[in-house]
């Protein structure tokens, strides 16, 4: 399985300085053949990195989306949206969408449900926040997260679903210097998942549920990160918004 390098712009770059950014990244990452990459800019660059990358083995998806094809839900973009300006991915229940836009697990199982009967593929976003670390509730959070977002998914679908696993704390809002979890134990929490992944939905899948590391990665820490045995990528903020550093987190997993 390849390891899946996934960028979380946020709200940043114009649509001018995405173009700029996505043909530097080409020729950075034009000898790549192992890593699998993702862009997720805003939903206003879409079509045109899009054009861009046409040859490229750069793969896109967005931030977020509505669980419903179309209606009146002012502000809101749908999958058929999504679809049409050709992602592949598409970032359920970040960290950000759950705390500033008060989403819950309830509306992102919606969302993994919908994105899946569109044919895309999600990267759900899961992770404690630092009270609740410092609680010592990590593995039950997670689990219930996972639990309550993965409800009613099809055995078959797990495998269309990357789970992102971005303790609060490590990301880093922008902050370069920020600390990153330890590649130790980032890899207790994956391994945790994995298990509970095994659980819902029965041992063999397993092997081919992606789960990736976020929170500070950059070119510094992503070596050992991804050495992990169950770090299989990563979904990459502040750093992916510098063609040279995402591209050298890209060459790591390559
Ligand atoms: C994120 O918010 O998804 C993220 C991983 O951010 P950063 O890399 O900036 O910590």
């Amino acid at each position: 399985m390849k390891k899946l390098i996934a960028a979380n712009w946020k709200m940043n770059k114009t649509v001018k300085e995405s173009v700029s950014f996505i043909k530097e990244l080409k020729k950075l990452v034009g000898n790549v053949k192992n890593a699998e990459i993702v862009i997720c800019p805003p939903f206003t660059s879409l079509h045109e990195i899009k054009k861009i990358i046409k040859n490229a083995r750069i793969k896109t998806g967005a931030q977020n989306m509505h669980f419903e094809d179309a209606g009146a839900f002012t502000g809101e973009i749908s999958p058929l949206m999504i679809k049409e300006a050709g992602c592949e991915y598409v970032i359920v229940g970040h960290s950000e969408r759950r705390e500033i836009f008060n989403e819950n697990d309830f509306l992102i199982n919606k969302k993994i449900i919908a994105a899946l009967k569109h044919g895309l593929k999600p990267i759900l976003c899961i992770g404690e926040n630092l009270e609740q670390k410092n609680q010592g509730k990590t593995k039950n959070v997670i689990e219930n997260q996972l639990k309550n977002c993965l409800k009613n998914i099809d055995k078959n679908e797990i495998l269309k679903i990357t789970i992102a696993y971005e303790p609060i704390w490590a990301i880093s809002k922008g902050d370069p210097s920020h600390r990153a979890a330890t590649a130790e134990d980032a890899e207790e929490g994956h391994k945790f998942i994995r298990g509970v992944v095994e659980k819902m939905f029965g041992g063999d899948i397993l092997k081919y549920t992606r789960i990736i590391y976020g929170g500070s990665m950059k070119p510094e820490n992503a070596k050992e990160l991804l050495a992990m045995p169950n770090i299989d990528g990563g979904l990459v903020g502040n750093a992916s918004l510098n063609a040279k550093s995402f591209a050298e987190i890209v060459k790591s997993a390559d």
